[in-house]
């Protein structure tokens, strides 16, 4: 955003920095508010009354004093609104009502077998009303929905391609908000994974990290400096579709011998079901029993996973990588097979700085980012962004 010498948008910058620093730091007297943003106390006494008259903050009893009068403290209102996030996978629909802080108060799951995009978008819509139904009464109601979906999204908000659902060209963004009548963001599930990471996960303290989400295919979320680096179209983060055979397997994709081939969910699966496994929770209770077949094909996935791995961590020399979505359920048997290959894949001094992690919040990065995306909408409506 340029900015201007303008008073209006000065005012707009002030009042972000005020409620970023009480969301992040709260319970905060007035006093403390002005030392810590460096801001005049009589500017940061009206600010605060703004957002007190807007429901986002309110005041609670008395602090600690350090000598005079004992200051009344602000604090965040997080539930004075409430936000939805899907994760629109190619097999399910996650959906998660949470408060302006992220914390998941409502949850439901579905079973989904792809399909036109006109009967999942009623399934959506159904997750979501009924979430919405049992949303506790607040100032601001449902504030907005993200949506992460497996597929390259367009800053309009349509797919333009999802391979493994089968679509093409589908004005997600729009259809919905028809539908839902609030705001809605969409995302790809792998940026969604990266942001849920970055905001609530286990890359809250980093700063150039790669996501990966391992499930039906291999996205990724690459960040670099916190932010989300999305190429110039915003179609970055295809690494399932890098080739690492060259006369391998077919893909949907048109290519053959893309890495989600042999390092993916599906793949594993494609080979689970030759020793008559039809489901991922099979195969992981199987290897739970110490199945030697069962294992075999987790210690293979996790190889190919390693070898794809060394590739990033080469290119990238990331802090932190962290392994999300299904695969995240059979770290115990892919975790060492990882390691050993980028051990012996990678260059050794991008090897030593990269972490290599599961995503702290398992399978819920993606529908979490997704939720992080709609509240900062909502927020940056009246704000800027910093
Ligand atoms: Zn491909």
């Amino acid at each position: 955003m340029q900015t201007t010498g303008d008073q209006h948008l000065v005012k707009k910058i002030n009042k972000t920095i005020v409620l970023d620093t009480i969301i992040k730091h709260s319970p905060l007297s007035r006093a403390q508010l002005s030392d810590m943003t460096g801001l005049h106390k009589g500017t940061v006494s009206t600010l605060v009354n703004e957002l007190i008259d807007e429901k986002l903050v309110y005041e609670i009893g008395l602090g600690r004093s350090s000598g005079g009068r004992k200051p009344v403290m602000l604090v965040f209102h997080k539930t004075a609104g409430y936000a939805v996030g899907v994760d629109l996978g190619v097999r399910y629909i996650l959906a998660v009502l949470t408060d302006l802080e992220g914390r998941i108060v409502g949850e439901l799951q579905l079973d989904l077998e792809g399909g036109e995009p006109e009967g999942v978008l009623k399934l959506v819509e159904e997750a979501v009303h009924s979430l919405k139904a049992g949303a506790p009464p607040s100032p601001y109601g449902i504030v907005g929905a993200g949506i992460g979906v497996a597929g390259i999204v367009d800053d309009n908000g349509i797919v333009l391609l999802a391979p493994n659902l089968g679509w093409e060209n589908v004005e997600l963004q729009r259809l919905l908000q028809e539908k839902l009548g609030f705001p809605v963001a969409i995302d790809n599930e792998a940026n969604a994974g990266a942001l849920g990471e970055l905001q609530y996960g286990a890359a809250r303290e980093a700063s150039d990290i790669v996501y990966l989400s391992v499930g039906t295919g291999i996205g990724a979320g690459i960040v670099i400096g916190r932010q989300l680096m999305k190429g110039s179209g915003g179609f970055s983060g295809e690494i399932g579709h890098t080739t690492i055979e060259t006369n391998g397997k077919k893909c949907r994709c048109g290519n053959k011998g893309c890495w989600e081939q042999y390092a993916s969910e599906s793949s594993v699966m494609e080979k689970a079901r030759t020793l008559g496994i039809g489901k991922f929770d099979e195969l992981i209770a199987l290897a739970r029993r110490e199945s030697p077949e069962a294992v075999r094909l987790f210690h293979e996935v996790g190889e190919s996973l390693g070898i794809g791995i060394a590739n990033i961590v080469n290119t990238f020399n990331p802090e932190l990588i962290l392994i999300g979505n299904q695969m995240t359920r059979a770290e115990q048997w892919i975790r060492n097979p990882i390691e050993r290959a980028v051990a012996h894949r990678s260059l050794p001094y991008s090897r030593q700085q990269a972490q290599i992690r599961f995503a702290s919040l398992d399978t819920h990065s993606a529908v979490l980012g997704a939720a992080h995306h709609a509240i900062s909408a909502f927020f940056s409506k009246d704000r800027v962004t910093l």
